[in-house]
């Protein structure tokens, strides 16, 4: 680092040399010593210096014994089994349509020509922008939770389904449920509380009051039970379900003798 910590000198002779740091940031609070890595990326809007810090982090979390139990949607980012709906965010189904607008455009242009070129940039940028909206989003939501709960529960995703769709829309909700469950398990482990992901078959059509399944078709918003009489908004039941799974019903909860989990499975996975 320059003395003044403004700029950065790359020593490696590749031809970087020296460069001077821009916008906001607090590296030049960091002691040199304790930075252990550094790395340049570029991005649609620039170029980005990374560095890499080691720093304790480690957060006392207040005393709960709050467990939560989570039923990610489409239509509610997700339901919980005290009885939420999580919005999904505004600005995701607005960029969405923009995305798709400012990439037809880059096809209208000429090959190889300027227009193009900067067509594609400005579809890059869009995109950058609501992956970085996504990702903060994501991250409020998985703090607050486990902030909140001592005992975080979800379905297990089929994160192999990932790769396999090209569908614009359920890409976006698979890649957002894909984040925030990331981040769940980072501060999961970071504030020492449980993050459990539970068997998701049938969450939906199992009762969380009796446990007995019925064949209720998805379009159904209002979960009714014929065996018990149980009424319940369909999302809420099946987060009751998701969490009941955890604490035994359908699993077992594993035991941690540290306390501090990052995140465990229950029962099999067959995804
Ligand atoms: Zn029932």
């Amino acid at each position: 680092m320059h003395p003044t910590k403004r700029r950065i000198i790359f020593a490696d002779k590749k031809g970087i040399g020296e460069l001077k740091l821009l916008g906001k940031w607090d590296i030049q609070t960091i002691d040199e010593k304790l930075i252990k890595r550094v790395r340049i990326v570029k991005r649609a809007d620039g170029f980005y210096v990374q560095f890499c810090v080691k720093i304790d982090s480690t957060v006392t979390a207040p005393q709960t014994s709050n467990q939560v139990g989570i039923d990610l949607g489409l239509e509610y980012f997700y339901s919980d089994s005290n009885g939420n709906h999580e919005e999904n965010p505004r600005f995701l189904r607005k960029a969405e349509k923009d995305i798709k607008r400012s990439q037809r455009k880059i096809y209208k242009k000429k090959k190889g020509s300027s227009g193009r070129r900067k067509a594609r940039g400005v579809y890059a940028r869009k995109h950058l922008r609501v992956t970085r909206q996504r990702n903060e989003h994501a991250k409020r939501l998985a703090r607050n939770l486990t902030l909140a709960n001592a005992m975080v529960v979800l379905e297990n995703l089929n994160v192999s389904g990932l790769v396999k769709n090209h569908k614009l829309a359920k890409s976006i909700t698979d890649a957002s449920w894909y984040l925030f469950r990331q981040w769940l398990e980072y501060f999961g482990s970071k504030f020492g509380r449980q993050v459990i992901a539970v068997p998701p078959h049938y969450t939906s059509q199992e009762c969380s009051n009796c446990g007995i399944r019925t064949d209720i078709s998805l379009s159904t918003r209002t979960h009714s039970c014929s065996h018990c009489g149980h009424t319940e908004q369909r999302d809420i039941n099946a987060a009751k379900v998701i969490l009941a799974r955890a604490n035994g019903r359908g699993g077992h909860p594993q035991s941690h003798a540290s306390g501090v989990v990052a995140s465990t499975s229950i029962g099999s996975n067959t995804d």
